[in-house]
C-alpha cells in the first residue's frame, strides 16, 4: 500500500477483511460483497448559525451490511471526518455486532464540524438538520444511530425528537445512548469501557496477570477513557493508573493517579493537565510506557510501524476504533503484546445500545444489575470465542484481531448465504 493508503482507515479495514477471507477460504462473491458498504448517503446540511449567517456542513450515513439485522452505529462530529473513516467504522460495526452475537448489522454516521466551536443552539440545529436529511433511511428494522466521538446523550435526544416529528409517533429505539428520561438504558454511559474491562479481566486470567496489581495507562480521556480509568479499579479490585492524556497533552505519575479525582479534575477544568503531583507526558510517550495494560481510547492510527516496536504494555485493550495499523499489529503480536482488538474490546457500547433498543421496543426497563450481568455474559463469551479461534489458528501465526475477524466474518457470511444473497 502507498503511504497515504496505509493510514486510510477504510483501506485498513479492507486489508483486514482480505486476510480473514483468505484464511476462511471465503468464495470470491461473498468476499467482494463484504468489501464495500451496501448503502451510503451523503448529505448537505445548511444550518443557521448564531451570527445569522447560514453555514453548510457535510454529513454521511453508511449502512455497511444488514444481513444479520438492522444496521447500528454511532455518529461522530469531527472537523477531520471523512467518508472513508465512516466507511471503515461502519465495517467495524458489522464485525463488532457479529463478534458479540447480537442481531444487528453495522453502520456509522458523521458530520464534518468542530463541535468545540459551536454553541448549544447551533449544535441542536445541526443535529436536527442531519435527521431531516438522514431520517428517511433510519427506523425500526432499518438503522439506528448512537453517540460516538463528540456526540452526547443530549444530541441523541434532539435527534430522536426530530425523528418523532417526521414519523408522527415515538420510536425511542431509533436512537440509542439517549438520556434515561427519554428511553435510555441504565448502564449505557459506561458500557464501552465496562465491556473492555470485562475482556481485560479475561485476558489477565489467560496471561496469569493479577489485574488488582496491574499498572495501566489511558490515551484519550473522553467517555471511553474516563470510565476505563475508574472501572479498572472499581471492577477489577485495584490496579495503578500511571498516565492519562487528552488532545491537549498528558500527565504521568509513577506513584499512581487517583482515578475518580482525575475524572473530576477533567470535568472541572476540561483537561487532564495540571493535576497535582504529576509530570507532563506526551501522547506518544504515554503509549510507550512499561505498563501491564494500555488503553488506547482516543482516535485511529496512533500505533503504527514507527512506534509499535517501542510498545512495552503486556495487554493493549483497544477502546478506540482503529488505533493500530496492520503493520503495527504484526509487530505487537511478534513482541508478545496481547491485543484485545477494537471491535471486541469496545463492543460493550453497542451491546448495551442493543439492550436499550430491546427495552424501548417492549417498553419495559431493566435494573442496572441485570444490564451488567447480561453485558458481562456477552463480552466474556465473545472474548473466549475469539481466544479459542486464536488458539485454533496458532500454527498460522495470526493476531488476535485476525481471530476476531474470523469469528465475525464467518457469522456475517453465513447470514448472507442463508438469505440467498451470495
Ligand atoms: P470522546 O469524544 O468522549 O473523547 C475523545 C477523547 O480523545 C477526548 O478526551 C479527546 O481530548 C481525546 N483526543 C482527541 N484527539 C486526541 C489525540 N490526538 N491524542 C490524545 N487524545 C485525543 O469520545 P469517546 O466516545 O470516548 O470515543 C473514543 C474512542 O472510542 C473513539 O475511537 C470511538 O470511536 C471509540 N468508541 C467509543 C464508544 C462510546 O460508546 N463512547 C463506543 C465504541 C468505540
Amino acid at each position: 500500500m502507498a503511504k497515504e493508503e496505509k493510514l486510510n482507515p477504510f483501506k485498513i479495514a479492507q486489508a483486514q477483511l482480505d486476510e480473514a477471507a483468505e484464511l476462511l477460504g471465503l468464495d470470491e462473491g461473498t468476499h467482494m460483497a463484504l468489501r464495500t458498504p451496501m448503502r451510503e448517503l451523503h448529505v448537505t446540511l445548511p444550518v443557521r448559525m448564531d451570527n445569522g449567517k447560514v453555514k453548510v456542513f457535510q454529513g454521511f450515513r453508511v449502512q455497511y451490511n444488514d444481513a444479520r439485522g438492522p444496521t447500528k452505529g454511532g455518529i461522530r462530529y469531527h472537523p477531520e471526518e471523512t467518508i472513508d473513516t465512516v466507511r471503515a467504522l461502519a465495517a467495524w460495526m458489522t464485525w463488532k455486532t457479529a463478534v458479540v452475537d447480537i442481531p444487528l448489522g453495522g453502520g456509522k454516521g458523521g458530520i464534518v464540524c468542530n463541535p468545540k466551536e459551536m454553541s448549544q443552539g447551533e449544535l441542536e440545529r445541526l443535529s436536527r438538520q442531519y435527521i431531516r436529511q438522514v431520517g428517511r433511511i433510519l427506523g425500526i428494522g432499518k438503522d439506528s444511530p448512537a453517540p460516538d466521538v463528540y456526540t452526547t446523550p443530549q444530541i441523541m435526544a434532539w435527534m430522536m425528537d426530530e425523528f418523532y416529528w417526521q414519523i408522527g409517533y415515538n420510536d425511542f429505539g431509533v436512537i440509542t445512548g439517549k438520556p434515561i428520561a427519554l428511553g435510555g438504558s441504565l448502564g449505557r454511559s459506561d458500557a464501552t469501557a465496562r465491556g473492555g474491562i470485562y475482556t481485560v479481566r479475561e485476558a489477565c486470567k489467560h496471561l496469569g496477570i493479577d489485574p488488582a496489581k496491574a499498572t495501566y495507562a489511558i490515551q484519550g480521556f473522553g467517555n471511553a477513557g474516563q470510565f476505563a480509568a475508574t472501572l479498572h479499579t472499581d471492577v477489577l479490585g485495584g490496579g495503578k493508573l500511571v498516565a492519562v492524556s487528552d488532545s491537549r497533552g498528558g500527565i504521568f505519575s509513577k506513584d499512581g493517579i487517583a482515578p475518580h479525582a482525575i475524572v473530576e479534575h477533567k470535568l472541572k477544568t476540561g483537561k487532564v493537565e495540571g493535576f497535582p503531583n504529576t509530570k507532563p507526558i506526551t501522547n506518544e510517550a504515554l503509549l510507550e510506557l512499561e505498563v501491564d495494560v494500555l488503553y488506547p481510547a482516543a482516535l485511529e492510527n496512533v500505533i503504527t510501524d514507527k512506534n509499535a516496536g517501542n510498545i512495552k504494555a503486556k495487554i493493549s485493550c483497544e477502546l478506540a476504533n482503529g488505533p493500530t495499523t496492520p503493520e503495527a499489529d504484526k509487530i505487537l503480536t511478534k513482541n508478545g503484546v496481547f491485543i484485545i482488538p477494537d471491535f471486541l474490546a469496545n463492543a460493550g457500547g453497542v451491546t448495551v445500545s442493543y439492550f436499550e433498543m430491546v427495552q424501548d421496543h417492549y417498553n419495559y426497563f431493566w435494573d442496572l444489575k441485570t444490564v451488567h450481568e447480561r453485558l458481562d455474559a456477552k463480552m466474556t463469551k465473545a472474548f473466549h470465542d475469539v481466544l479459542n479461534t486464536f488458539n485454533q489458528y496458532k500454527k498460522k501465526n495470526i493476531t488476535m484481531r485476525t481471530a476476531a475477524y474470523l469469528v465475525s466474518v464467518a457469522r456475517v457470511a453465513e447470514a448472507m448465504k442463508l438469505r440467498g444473497w451470495v
